[in-house]
């Protein structure tokens, strides 16, 4: 499989070429098909397969050409992702693999100043890299923030989230999503809770396991 069949535009393989990556992982060959689709996603990966690009190559592709006028006006994805290092080493991959696009990121932690991310979230970054704890904050306390207008949202390492408490947290973000959007979930195991949280937020989901 060759990422120049996926039917991605210039910018995105361009990007993708400058970082070297020749040839999909297989969770990414899996993956990226299905989320250009518009498909809900559970994809059982652990950290070092290749999830991040699996799921930031769709989402920059589908940010890109749909409903433009969107753009630069409202949160489009959400990923959530278990810690602050997860949440910065996403973003790394992001914006790289955005860097031919105006799409902006935005990452969302405990730890950097409540104020200047309020700051940050009211120029509508696209596409916004959080823990669930921090985003949760900001969903109550930030006057201009919410995730109406969102498209994507991600769970990623799903199971670690869970373990370390988020459940309630993962609840309330989910329920504040529109009803009509796509989710992709990764997990590296497939416990009870991480099946409860599928039959919750997905909707006839696509499995993937690789
Ligand atoms: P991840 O599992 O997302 O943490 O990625 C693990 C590592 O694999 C990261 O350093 C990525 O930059 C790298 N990587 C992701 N996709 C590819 C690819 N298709 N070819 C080569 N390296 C990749």
């Amino acid at each position: 499989s060759s990422f120049l069949t996926m039917n991605l535009s210039r910018p995105l393989l361009k990007s993708i070429a400058a970082l070297a990556f020749t040839k999909p992982t297989p969770i990414q060959a899996a993956t990226i098909p299905m989320a250009l689709l518009g498909k809900d996603v559970v994809g059982g990966a652990v950290t070092g397969s290749g999830k991040t690009a699996a799921f930031l190559i769709p989402i920059l592709e589908r940010l890109l050409y749909r409903d433009k006028s969107k753009k630069g006006t409202a949160t489009r994805c959400l990923v959530l992702v278990p810690t602050r290092e997860l949440a910065l080493q996403c973003y790394e991959v992001g914006t790289k693999l955005g860097s031919n696009t105006d799409i902006r990121f935005c990452v969302i932690v405990g730890g950097l100043s409540l104020k200047s991310q309020e700051m940050a979230l009211r120029t509508c970054p696209e596409v916004v890299i959080a823990t669930p704890g921090r985003l949760i904050d900001h969903l109550r306390n930030s006057p201009s923030f919410n995730l109406d207008a969102l498209d994507i949202l991600v769970l990623d390492e799903a199971d670690r989230m869970l373990e370390d408490g988020f459940a309630d947290e993962l609840r309330e973000i989910v329920s504040a999503c529109p009803v009509s959007r796509q989710t992709m979930l990764f997990s590296a195991t497939m416990t009870d809770s991480v099946d409860d949280l599928v039959k919750m937020s997905l909707k006839r989901p696509v499995r993937l396991f690789v």
